[in-house]
């Protein structure tokens, strides 16, 4: 019921008060370390301010806190930011970490990140789902960067929350991030209703960035449909160079450089196509004979559609094989199940 849910964003809004006083005025070396790692990763100044940044000191302060507010442990339990002990008293859920608040778009609290301070596993600790939190279509940084995306009519998507806030600090604000999933059809749903005419994914350069390509390229075909609700939007993606990731690539080189990289993004099927391509040795006929099955396989779910058909045409140049050898496979494949 709504009174549920607003009961548990209270509880949220209440925990992020009290992990951000933990972080501007918590006393001890835990939360002086906190700090300093943000301000050592740029955080410092207004950031934690801007983005209700904060610390968790964990040992059951914040079950205390909400307590002495009161809170009930289920209120707790439910909104995930306690957890109930194994016969005995409910614990917090975060522990000596740095936390970020995730916003809804309209800016209430609904859930959040930890990250450990320094190294550490997991190096990242989220919410679960709760009645209020739904991974798949929250986008962290939404309430932030929604007026930047409508005058721009651009979105940006990148995989961390410290992408967002090294981005929006860069000047570069129409920037959110999936919060540690594949970008789904409900978030291109969410983020065409902001920007009218281009979603732009801004990968890692590493493993992990490369394996989330693959995923979001699954969204290839159900994107190219009117149900996705953005017949007007383009969907681009870019790979950062050297291993990069947003944050990394504009501490290094700037937002200018990271406004071209953006500019320079190729619609999620050629980007797809080139990222197959670049895995097959395109010298030997059984490299191409594999390039060709494997881009096949992107274009296979959009088949009937012409722009299925100009980019088999396109393969066919680079894999020097007949046009209609090309487009009779197409024809003759399945689709892949992802
Ligand atoms: P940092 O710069 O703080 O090291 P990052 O923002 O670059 O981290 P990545 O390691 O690239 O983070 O991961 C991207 C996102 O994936 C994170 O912001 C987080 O939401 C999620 N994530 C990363 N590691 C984990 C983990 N161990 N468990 C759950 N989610 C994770
Ligand atoms: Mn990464
Ligand atoms: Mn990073
Ligand atoms: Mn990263």
């Amino acid at each position: 019921p709504a009174s549920r849910k607003a009961r548990l964003k209270e509880v949220c809004a209440r925990t992020a008060e009290f992990y951000h006083t933990q972080l501007m005025r918590g006393r001890g070396p835990e939360a002086d370390a906190a700090r300093s790692y943000l301000a050592g990763r740029g955080f410092g100044g207004d950031v934690p301010n801007t983005w209700n940044l904060g610390f968790a000191p964990g040992r059951g302060a914040l079950v205390r806190h909400l307590s002495q507010l009161g809170f009930s442990t289920a209120d707790m339990i439910d909104a995930n930011v306690a957890l109930a002990g194994r016969g005995g008293p409910v614990r917090d859920r975060f522990y000596n970490r740095v936390m970020f608040p995730i916003f809804d778009v309209s800016g209430d609290c609904i859930a959040f990140g930890g990250r450990v301070i320094g190294t550490g596993e997991p190096k990242y600790l989220n919410s679960q789902e709760t009645p209020l939190f739904h991974k798949s279509q929250v986008l962290y940084g939404l309430d932030h960067a929604k007026a930047a995306m409508a005058s721009s009519g651009v979105a940006i998507v990148v995989e961390g929350y410290t992408d967002v806030i090294a981005l929006h600090e860069a000047g570069i604000k129409n920037v959110v991030a999936t919060l540690g999933t594949a970008l789904t059809l409900r978030h291109i749903r969410v983020l065409s209703r902001h920007a009218s005419k281009r979603i732009v994914y801004l990968f890692d350069g590493d493993a992990a960035g490369q394996r989330a390509a693959d995923r979001a390229l699954a969204f290839i075909d159900k994107s190219m449909t009117p149900e996705a609700g953005r017949s007007q939007v383009d969907l681009v993606a870019v790979t950062l160079p050297d291993n990069l990731d947003p944050a990394e690539f504009v501490a290094a080189r700037g937002a200018d450089a990271l406004r071209a990289l953006v500019d320079d993004a190729k619609p999620l099927l050629e980007y797809g196509i080139e990222r197959r391509l670049a895995n097959h040795d395109l010298q030997a006929a059984e490299g191409r004979a594999r390039a060709l099955e494997d881009c096949l396989g992107v274009l296979a779910p959009i088949k009937e559609s012409i722009l299925a058909k100009d980019y088999a045409v396109r393969l066919a140049g680079r894999l020097r094989l007949r046009e209609n050898d090309v487009l009779e496979a197409l024809a003759a494949k399945e689709p892949p199940r992802f």
